[in-house]
């Protein structure tokens, strides 16, 4: 379970979350919901120890947890991004196993295989040697998930999962993210997708523009 409490950030003088607390019990699905600039990614990103908070308290499992140590060594927290940011110069497996070689010192054997099982997994068992221009966005979306899982995250995060993507495959990613949680996995969806946040979501946190600022 994921618990973060009072969480304020301002830019500049701006304050662009106001006090925002949330819960994830495990297994479950979060969805981040809100207006454009409201502050959902800036949300996504404190809790993933991209961007640090003005304030706030975070526990994962009932332990106080620092998002600034989610380094990839310590990956507590896995993050999909919009834009997928894979390697171009590497092919789908060496997108995968990088970080698990260096970050958790696996042998590369031991990283290949598992990246096969979560690519088997994945449905893109056949893509392995392939570079990312090659595949579709939304195989470079799974391609970018299974690179995260392949830190063995507790929590995995996405920021708009599906604006990348042509509306078919809406229904795509929301299956997989089922797939996930039905394997237990806890899981933050940051989307502007009302209509795909209900469908997927156990729980909807609404962040709203902070008018006063
Ligand atoms: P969208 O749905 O358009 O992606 P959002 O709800 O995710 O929006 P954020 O990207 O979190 O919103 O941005 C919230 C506000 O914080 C915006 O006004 C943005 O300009 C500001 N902001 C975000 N990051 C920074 C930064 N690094 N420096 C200064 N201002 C920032």
């Amino acid at each position: 379970m994921l618990e973060a409490a009072n969480i304020n950030k301002s830019f500049d003088g701006t304050q662009v979350l106001n006090n925002i607390s949330l819960e994830v019990d495990t297994g479950k699905i979060l969805c981040i919901v809100g207006p454009s600039g409201a502050g959902k990614t800036t949300l996504l990103r404190i809790i993933t120890g991209l961007e640090k908070a003005d304030t706030g308290q975070f526990k994962i499992d009932g332990k106080a947890f620092d998002p600034e140590s989610n380094t990839t060594n310590e990956a507590m927290i896995g993050v999909v991004f919009q834009d997928f940011r894979l390697f171009p110069h590497l092919n789908v497996l060496e997108n995968i196993t990088l970080a698990p070689q260096l970050a958790l010192h696996q042998s590369k054997a031991e990283a290949n295989a598992k990246a096969k099982e979560i690519l088997t997994q994945l449905g893109l068992e056949d893509k392995a040697d392939i570079y990312p221009f090659q595949l579709s966005g939304g195989q470079k979306q799974r391609v970018a998930i299974a690179r995260a899982l392949a830190l063995n995250p507790k929590i995995l995060c996405y920021d708009e999962p599906t604006s990348a993507l042509d509306p078919g495959l809406r229904e795509s990613v929301a299956q997989l993210i089922e797939r996930l949680k039905a394997q237990g996995m806890t899981q933050i969806v940051v989307t502007h997708d009302m209509e795909f946040a209900q469908n997927i979501a156990d729980k909807i946190l609404t962040v709203k523009p902070n008018r006063e600022a």
